[in-house]
């Protein structure tokens, strides 16, 4: 990381996060949330539009989600409500075994996420506080099972699909986990920010740290390290704060930082598209094909809302005789999520191979690319997410009137940006989005293939150009504007 960097956890104001219950706030008003949302779910008014479960997890979270992970970081993850009956099956002490291994890569979690996507749609998720709320039941049942059976955080870093989306979009953001200083990493013993702090007895051992001050090159100083049963976490997803070269995998839950025993560890500011390099993530296909496949599936849900879907649906089944929307959507999802992704990104890797005779394999030209479809797609989801919430983006304060049991007063709280000025915001997320992928594709190209880069990189600025008319074409028709419908009627 650049050493302009900035540590944030030593700013006065911020200082706190550092402490054993630096989670805790933001987990307590999440989880107050989560709780709300789950009782108004079962027991509120059944209009989406008025209902906190619906509104509050389809139309205000997304919209803050995407903000929050471009200004700041993975601060949901930091938060997650989720992770309190994960902290309650470790105190049961019911861990067992490492998360199968076949199945410890992140096709879990894309499969998770196509499924989620593809039941938002096919029930209408959106339109039902009920079984949103059940949305949520199931995600604490998850999260309790997956940490009850598994270590490593298993539900975080392989299955949920809420955190796969905020995984691939923090590593547009200004905050990276880093160490202050390489050299007392390397004179660490105990590598607590992994392996945490825990001992069944008390024990101790000495670190010799190296002592930075003039003339006193050779010099170390003996640091006593205590560990104990009250001791502190490691990384559950078993990153190693000193090697971090990507906010992948990182929940931001600064428990590497509470645990480093010589306050080396820390939260640190970063320039824009640092790790958006090559080597900075896994050459892995799974790795690659979650950041493209994400991008793809932006421009799915949001073609799901818009009429030419309809037009689709109907000519299939005029075509077909099959009615049920399910069937239509499970090919929709099918060939949009999975076949155009995969032959898309395919074909690209192969022709960028050919004209620069690169020995490169299929993999390894797409992980050069991968990391362009961050901004790609986040452009498209901001262009989504930000529609609905700006819609209405108080409709939250009379909801929330009228579940503590007042009177909603939505003629106070009904006022929003115009319609033109959500639109432009669409489109600067949008065109922000192109540009940026647009330069990290030429920026790793060059580093890839030197003086070939060039076809190379217009191969896949093709690809991205494609998706951007597409972008396009589908946010300039009208959207159904779900959880929204009391301010617009
Ligand atoms: S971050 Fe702290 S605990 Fe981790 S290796 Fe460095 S000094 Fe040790
Ligand atoms: S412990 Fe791991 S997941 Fe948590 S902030 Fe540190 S690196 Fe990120």
């Amino acid at each position: 990381m650049s050493s302009q960097r900035i540590d944030l956890l030593e700013m006065p104001a911020l200082r706190w996060l550092r402490g054993r219950w630096g989670r805790l706030p933001l987990q307590t008003l999440f989880l107050l949330a989560a709780l709300a949302m789950l009782w108004d779910g079962f027991t509120g008014p059944p209009e989406a539009s008025r209902n906190l479960a619906t509104v509050g997890a389809w139309v205000h979270y997304r919209g803050l989600i995407v903000v929050a992970l471009l200004l700041v970081g993975n601060v949901f993850c930091m938060g997650c409500p989720f992770t309190l009956p994960r902290t309650l099956a470790k105190r049961l002490s019911w861990r067992g075994r490492r998360f199968p291994a076949f199945l410890r890569g992140k096709w879990l979690a894309m499969a998770g996420l196509l499924v989620l996507f593809w039941l938002y749609e096919a029930l209408d998720m959106w339109a039902s506080p009920a079984l949103t709320a059940w949305v949520i039941v199931f995600y604490f049942m998850a999260a309790f099972a997956l940490e009850a059976f598994f270590t490593e955080s298993a539900f975080c870093k392989y299955v949920c699909p809420l955190g796969t989306f905020n995984f691939v979009y923090s590593t547009l953001a200004p905050t990276q986990i880093g160490v202050k200083d390489p050299a007392v990493c390397a004179a660490c013993t105990g590598k607590e920010c992994v392996n945490g702090a825990y001992a069944p007895q008390v024990s101790i051992h000495l670190d010799e740290i190296p002592v930075r001050a003039a003339n006193s090159n050779a010099a170390t100083r003996a640091v006593q390290v205590t560990h104990s049963p009250q001791g502190t976490l490691g990384c559950g997803t078993l990153l190693y704060a000193p090697q971090m070269t990507s906010n992948l995998d990182c929940t931001l839950c600064l428990d590497c930082v509470r645990a480093c025993p010589h306050a080396n560890a820390s939260l640190f500011t970063r320039p824009l598209g640092t790790e958006l390099r090559v080597g900075a993530w896994a050459k892995r296909w799974d790795v690659a094909l979650m950041v493209i496949g994400l991008t793809w599936l932006g421009l799915l849900n949001a073609f799901g809302m818009i009429p030419p879907v309809y037009a689709l649906q109907a000519d299939f089944a005029a075509a077909t005789g099959i009615a049920a929307e399910w069937v239509f959507l499970l090919l929709l999802f099918g060939v949009g999520g999975v076949l155009l992704p995969l032959g898309a990104t395919l074909a690209a890797a192969w022709l960028a191979r050919k004209l620069t005779r690169a020995r490169a394999s299929l993999r390894e030209v797409t992980a050069v690319f991968a990391p362009a479809f961050a901004p790609m797609g986040f452009g498209i989801w901001w262009a989504h997410y930000t529609f609905h919430w700006l819609i209405a983006p108080l409709s939250f304060v009379p909801i929330l009137q009228e579940f503590l049991g007042g009177r909603a007063d939505w003629a106070t709280w009904n006022s929003a940006p115009s319609l033109e000025a959500i639109a432009l915001l669409q489109g600067a997320g949008l065109v922000a989005g192109f540009v940026g992928a647009l330069w990290v594709a030429q920026r790793n190209a060059a580093q890839a293939f030197g003086q070939r880069s060039f076809a190379a990189w217009a191969i896949w600025a093709a690809y991205l150009l494609a998706l951007m008319l597409l972008a396009f074409f589908i946010f300039t028709q009208p959207m159904e504007m779900r959880g929204s419908e009391w301010f617009i009627g």
